[in-house]
Parts: structure tokens; sequence; C-alpha cells
């Protein structure tokens, strides 16, 4: 992994890690869809003990896919771990520092020199058996799994999440161990995105260079969970940030290949075949003056083009702004579709002079490259005018229209570049209303334009002891017509409650038949029976005062 080598994926397994047969069963599915890595939770030193029985039945089946061990909370458990599998994850979060109590402290600095040390002392000898086996580590810190320590010092920003990285990855090079890959998830994409490139930046500034692994965590599922990973992860690859992958859905893991298989085939291809402008050309060149940033700050419009059609139907709650009927004149306002290469000094006198005419920013083969080039020189130039981003597909499959638009798209929404989407299809086997879907899709993934409620569900793993895709899909069909509203499903009470981050409401499952339900951060109901907990979840809900209509 890193350098020249192809970007890797991989999923990990939702078995109990005890249950050997069962979790070899999943891994081969895993690696049979194109799974690179497999990883498997040891929540504890007998989980971590058992991954030798896990490998070894692997081995014997002919199966060599490297495996990875995901540790929280313990350094006795990574170090177990260590010295049977290929990689071990650690949190930085909680790896060394007494486990989260969301209280803030205050440290001096004395004393928070004090607790970084007792970090080093407790991770130092875990690199020397990673050493002497030649095992790599992920240094995977988690948005809402920051240790009180940095929460304390840097609150729960991009800032504090790459210096929980970096403590780690400065001991990593006082110590000379290079086996090392970092990454930086959250399920907000903006999160994501900007503190991975700042996590980069700040490498490049400390001279460091180490491969980064890329994941939006608790994305979801079905249309929602690929959009949102396409959205983040592929925003990074085409900056040419990323050297594995990880999409988590809230499916059956191998589920999760074919998804990121598409998405860093499509990246790759992107990158190959339509170079980064000058501009682009350095990783992390998202980081934008704010000079450059949208000149309206209104939420995104949505154009549906329906060209090719006469239905003029719409769905229910995903009504588009105006239809694009080919005409270039809606009321009063022109439209003016516009390319890099059509971009010239007298277009730009025209757009200045008729600040009312919105743009359709267009470019062959959709080469965000060139387009982000167009809207640089635009606005450097003090263009006002609207820009509508207007890109054009011929797929027939759904799911990788989806994956292609939101990987095309999302990067002009998160840097507020574009000031509205206009999404194309000429094969007409995919429905103009499911592309308005995944418009509004998108710029629900960006967090720019909110049109449905936000569900926040991890992908589950050994740490699960209920069937989180029946629960997810009886809280979505209870709560689907709370608009705004951001709720978590989430499958432990361990990491749960942490990771669903900034949700206002959280279904967390504390064991079999067990849930208990959040109001943001605070614990309302504790262990209820599972077949209340939907019922419960509503009541709480629709009781606070702050649902949003
Ligand atoms: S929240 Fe818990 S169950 Fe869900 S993936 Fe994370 S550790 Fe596993």
């Amino acid at each position: 992994m890193g350098g020249e080598n192809p970007i890797r994926i991989q999923s990990m397994t939702n078995t109990s890690t005890m249950d050997t047969d069962g979790s070899i069963r999943q891994c081969i599915r895993i690696i049979e869809a194109g799974g690179e890595y497999v990883r498997l939770t040891a929540q504890g030193v007998r989980e971590a003990e058992n991954l030798r029985a896990v490998e070894e039945g692997l081995h014997a089946l002919g199966y060599h896919t490297p495996l990875i061990a995901d540790i929280h909370f313990n350094p006795k458990i990574a170090e177990t771990a260590a010295q049977i599998v290929e990689k071990v994850r650690i949190n930085p979060g909680n790896f060394a520092d007494p486990v989260k109590t969301f209280q803030t402290f205050e440290y001096s600095d004395e004393e928070y020199r004090q607790e970084v040390e007792k970090i080093r002392e407790r991770f130092i000898p875990f690199l020397a058996i990673c050493k002497k086996h030649n095992t790599a580590i992920r240094i995977g810190v988690n948005h809402g799994s920051l240790s009180d320590r940095i929460m304390s010092r840097y609150g729960d920003t991009p800032q504090g999440m790459v210096e929980s990285c970096m403590e780690f990855l400065r001991i990593c090079v006082l110590e000379n161990f290079t086996n090392v890959v970092i990454s930086i998830k959250a399920s907000n994409t903006f999160t994501m995105v900007q503190t991975v490139r700042l996590l980069v930046e700040q490498m490049d500034e400390e001279g460091m260079n180490f491969p980064l692994h890329l994941g939006v965590t608790e994305a979801g599922d079905g249309e929602d969970g690929r959009i949102k990973s396409a959205v983040g992860i592929g925003t990074l690859l085409l900056e040419g940030i990323g050297d594995t992958v990880r999409v988590s859905l809230s499916e059956d893991p191998e589920a999760e290949i074919p998804v990121a298989r598409l998405l860093v085939d499509y990246a790759t291809h992107r990158s190959s075949t339509s170079p980064p402008t000058p501009l682009h050309m350095e990783r992390g060149a998202g980081l934008l003056p704010a000079s450059f940033l949208a000149v309206h700050n209104d939420v995104p419009l949505v154009f549906s083009d329906r060209l090719q059609t006469t239905d003029y139907s719409t769905n229910a709650d995903l009504v588009p702004d105006y239809f694009y009927t080919g005409s270039l004149t809606i009321n009063d306002t022109s439209l003016f579709a516009l390319s890099l290469s059509e971009l010239t000094d007298e277009t730009i006198e025209y757009l200045k002079s008729n600040p009312q005419v919105i743009i359709l920013l267009h470019a062959e083969d959709n080469n965000v490259y060139e387009q982000k080039e167009c809207v640089f020189i635009l606005r450097s130039n003090h263009v006002t005018n609207k820009i509508i981003l207007w890109n054009t597909y011929d797929e027939s499959d759904l799911e990788t229209f989806q994956i292609k638009a939101a990987t095309d798209c999302g990067s002009f929404f998160l840097d507020r570049l574009t000031d509205g989407l206009m999404l194309s299809n000429k094969n007409l086997k995919i429905t103009p209303q499911t592309i308005d879907a995944c418009s509004f899709g998108i710029l629900q993934a960006t967090g720019r334009r909110i049109s449905k409620t936000e569900y926040i569900s991890c992908p589950s793993c050994g740490r699960t002891l209920f069937d989180l895709q029946l629960a997810i899909k009886k809280v979505k069909a209870a709560t689907s017509h709370l608009k705004g509203l951001k709720i978590a499903i989430m499958g432990c009470i361990v990491n749960g409650p942490g990771e669903m981050a900034d949700a206002d409401y959280g279904y967390v499952g504390v064991g079999a038949g067990k849930v208990s339900l959040y109001k943001g951060r605070e614990c309302i109901l504790k262990n209820i029976p599972e077949e209340n907990a939907v019922d419960e979840l509503l009541r709480l809900i629709t009781t606070s005062n702050d649902v949003k209509k």
C-alpha cells in the first residue's frame, strides 16, 4: 500500500470474532468480492487470540489476504493481535488515554506534557512488538472518539483530530517505525474532507508522507450511504489523496466492496485521463483561499433536465427549483452554458455586465479540474453570477450514476464553489425523478441543502449484538418524515455514543435485545427492550420541543 501501489480496498467483518467458522466464511465472502484486506474487531484478548484460528483457517483454504485487527481501549489487546495478524488498527482517542467521559478538564502545559509522555510509555512497547513481527499499524482517528485530553485543549475540531493523529505519528518517526497508515474519519463529509486535507498539510509541514486510509464513518445504507461515501472519499481521491479505502455501509460487509471498487476505479480513471490542472496538482489543493468561495450563500438550487421528456412530474418531497427544457431563459433570467474552452475576455465582460445571467458550467467528460479552473478564473475576475454545475452522464445503472455524480460534484458543494446542480443522463433508463433524488442526495451529503431525515448508522462489527439492518429499517420507517433531524442507529454502546457525533437522537444497541436511547449526548432511556425501542424513540422525538417541521 502507498506510493505507486494501486489504491487498496477493504471491508470489515460483523461476525463475532470468537465465531471462527462464521468469521472465516465472512472473510471469504469479502475476499471473493474483491476485498484486498479484511478487518476484524477484537474487543478482548480472547478475541485477539482467536484471530490466529481465523487466520489459520483461511490459510488452510488457500486465502492469504492480509487481516487487520481493530482495537480500542486496551494496549494489551493490540500487543496480542500484533503477534498474529498483518496489521493492527488503534484509535489514538482511547489507546492510552482513559475512557472518555465527555467532561472538560483543565490541563496545565506540564500536565499535558506528562499525559503525552504516558502515551509514549504505552505506545513504544507496542511498536517494538510490531517491529519484531513485521506488523503494520493504522493510527485511526474518529470524529467523536477523541480523548477528553484532546477535547479539552482543542475541542471537537479538525485541529484536535489532526493533533490526536500527529502525537502518535511523531512517536513513530522518532522510533523509526514507518510501517504506518493513518486515517481520520467522520460521518460528516465536510469535517472528514477538511480534516484529512489539514492532516496532509500538517504532515507535509513536518516532512512526513504516510499513506492514508479514507472512509466516511456511519455513512448509512442504500443510496444515501453510497452518495455520502462517494462525496467524501471521491473528493479526496480526485485530489490525489488516499491509498486505501473502506466504504462503511450498514449492509452485509461484502456489499461494500463493489461500491469501493467502482469509486476507486472511477476516481483513478478520472485523475489519469484528465490530469489536474496546475492549480490542482498538489495534494490537498482543495484548501481554497476564502476569496474563491461562492459569492452567494444561498441554499444551492436543483435544476432538473427534462429536455428529453414531456414528463414534468416530481417526487413528492424532492421538488426541483427549475425544469430545464432547453430554453435558455427562466423568467427574465438567461442561462449561459459555459466551459473552460469557451471562456474569453469578452465572455467575462458580458457576465460582469449581466450579473443576473445564470452560468451552466459544463466540461467535456465532466472534467472537474477544468470546471474548477473555470470557477477560479471567473471568481478571480470578480464575476459574481450564479454558477450551476452541469454534468452529463450516459449510464444505465443507477448505482454507477450515483457514485460517478457524487464523486465529481461533491467538492463543488463542500467547498461552496457553485450555487446549484443539474445532472443529465443520456440513457433514459434512469428516470428524471430518480436523477432529481440523486441531486438532492448530493446536496444533503455535502450538508448544503437538507431535504430529508439524515441517518447516521454504523456498519456494525463483532461488537454488535442485535440485527442492526433490521433496526435501521424500523427506525427509518417510523421517522423518515422528520426532515432535518439527524438520527443515529449504532451497533454498540462502547463506541456508538461517541461516534454518533452530532446526531440529534441516538438508538444504540446495548446488548442482545436491549437498546438505549439518546437525545444528543444524553442517555434518556437505558436498556429498554428492543421491541419497544422504535416506539419509544418516536415518543422521545415528538415530546421534545425541537422537532423540525
Ligand atoms: S459503533 Fe460499535 S458496533 Fe458499530 S462499527 Fe463501531 S464498534 Fe462496531
